[in-house]
């Protein structure tokens, strides 16, 4: 659920200036292999890449005040050599970030990597990064690839040597030798989950992408459940965004853990569940699931330009997801009308209980902390803007139109959308400005009143005192509010 954002820091910048050096590259494929020790307790990486720039890094790090340098505390006897096997210095420069004497060339890296991910605690949870079940690991590239800072021209293979058993499932295609893989890019290569171990897995295909599904033991027997949700959620989806997301092929991973919780990548996601997962807690995990799969659009299809715009991405994927869970008829009414009572519930606990100040908007700044106002207050935007659509176009344009038409225009790698975007696809769509709505939720600071909001697809709003909040059909709901709510959910008011 906690997406985090990927920084790729200026990557897409320095991509653009980059392209000219690229008449020095090589044009061979980098490569890398990982060993991992029979005890799994540590990953001994063999490398040969093309190093555009000088610098060397791992991706997505975290730094944590018990390891000052994030995942790069976890590397150990880095090596640097050109192809003729003469050493080529680095220098650390922290968190992750190092710097070669001699860039701009082919260098064969060796390193290891002590696999103790999972003692920490990290910000977007252990399922983003790298964990040991007893049937494996899994773990995120970025947890494993040091790779060029500046850009990886040319595709990259990867191989294994694995402990007795155990068989690499990752997202990327097969490669020439059995066992290997082939990233197209840099992004494909640290922005993935993987698992390495004995876990069952399966192949299916859904909504035009081919899905493998990797599931911990204690879950497996359950797997019909997960891959007809699955299955229901990413057809619905294709038909929502109008096509397919960038990348045709996923694997999903879940294993049990301490929390539920899902990870999104490029090609792949990553989920805990705590307990069991079965036909009745299909409430908790199911949604998860869904949430995750969506980003396969929103999030890493469509991408915003600015942090500010995460309420899109989180918010409208919320709302999204509830709204087609409901339709596809995979989650009934109490689970609709409990999950839009927790959205006035979660705003009050956050403006009054929780005592936060800041926008949704400026919220992203501490997702985790902020989650109510990123998620919440972005599925209050994401209905605010379907109920406006639809009073303008009498139920005609809604958010799967509004969603269409952005991803149209946005769905396409090196192109971001901007709140400016989607008020201007509103504009275009159903000729209303969508703006004085968004900014009435989106930068505000204090507590939204919801009733009018709520009372315009036919609910009633009650609250009192700091939590009590129900959220009740209206018997006097006007014909119209009534429609729209039917015409959202797909079930009568
Ligand atoms: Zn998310």
């Amino acid at each position: 659920m906690r997406f985090k954002q990927q920084i790729f820091g200026a990557t897409l910048a320095a991509f653009m200036s980059s392209q000219a050096a690229w008449a020095a590259w090589d044009q061979k494929p980098n490569h890398y292999h990982v060993t991992i020790t029979n005890d799994g307790k540590r990953a001994h990486i063999k490398a040969d890449l093309y190093v555009e720039g000088n610098e060397l890094a791992l991706f997505g790090v975290s730094t944590l005040p018990t390891l000052k340098n994030g995942q790069g505390d976890f590397l150990e006897n880095i090596v640097v050599q050109d192809m003729a096997g003469k050493p080529v210095a680095l220098t650390d420069k922290g968190e992750a970030e190092y710097v070669v004497a001699e860039g701009d060339r082919r260098l064969a890296l060796t390193y290891e990597v002590r696999l103790e991910h999972a003692k920490y605690h990290w910000p977007g949870g252990v399922e983003e990064v790298l964990y040991h079940t007893d049937e494996g690991i899994m773990a995120v590239g970025h947890s494993l690839f040091l790779v060029p800072g500046v850009a990886m021209p040319g595709k990259t293979e990867v191989s294994f040597t694995l402990p007795q058993g155990w068989k690499a499932n990752t997202p990327w295609l097969a490669g020439s030798k059995p066992g290997s893989f082939v990233a197209a890019t840099r992004r494909e290569l640290v922005n993935n989950a993987m698992f390495l171990g004995t876990a069952h897995s399966e192949r299916f295909m859904a909504g035009g992408v081919e899905l493998t599904l990797v599931m911990g033991k204690r879950y497996w027997p359950q797997k019909a459940l997960f891959m007809d949700l699955m299955r229901r959620q990413l057809a619905a989806y294709q038909t929502l965004f109008g096509g397919p997301p960038r990348t045709s092929r996923y694997l999903v991973v879940i294993n049990d853990g301490d929390i539920s919780d899902g990870g999104a990548f490029a090609g792949s996601f990553s989920q805990i569940i705590k307990g069991e997962a079965d036909a009745s807690s299909r409430v908790i995990w199911g949604r998860i699931v869904a949430h995750e799969l969506l980003h396969f659009w929103n999030g890493h299809t469509l991408v915003p330009a600015e942090p500010g715009d995460e309420w899109f991405k989180e918010g409208v994927t919320d709302y999204l997801t509830l709204m087609t869970l409901v339709r596809n008829q995979v989650m009934d009414r109490k689970f609709l009308l409990n999950n839009l009572e927790n959205l006035p519930r979660g705003q009050g606990v956050a403006r009054n209980l929780m005592g936060l100040k800041s926008t949704v908007r400026e919220a992203v700044n501490d997702k985790h902390g902020n989650w109510l106002l990123v998620y919440g207050g972005g599925t209050i935007a994401a209905l605010a803007m379907d109920v406006e659509l639809r009073k303008a176009t009498q139920g005609k344009v809604g958010m799967p139109q509004l969603m269409q038409s952005v991803y149209a225009e946005f769905g396409q790698p090196g192109k971001r959308y901007t709140q400016a975007d989607i008020v201007r696809h509103g504009r275009k769509l159903a000729g209303i400005d969508l703006q004085p709505t968004l900014e009435r939720i989106v930068n505000s600071t204090t507590l939204l009143d919801l009733e009018p909001l709520m009372a315009d697809i036919g609910l009633r709003l009650h609250q009192f005192g700091m939590l009590e909040t129900h959220l009740l059909p209206d018997p006097k709901a006007t014909p119209a509010a009534r429609k729209r709510f039917a015409d959202i959910f797909g079930m009568p008011l």
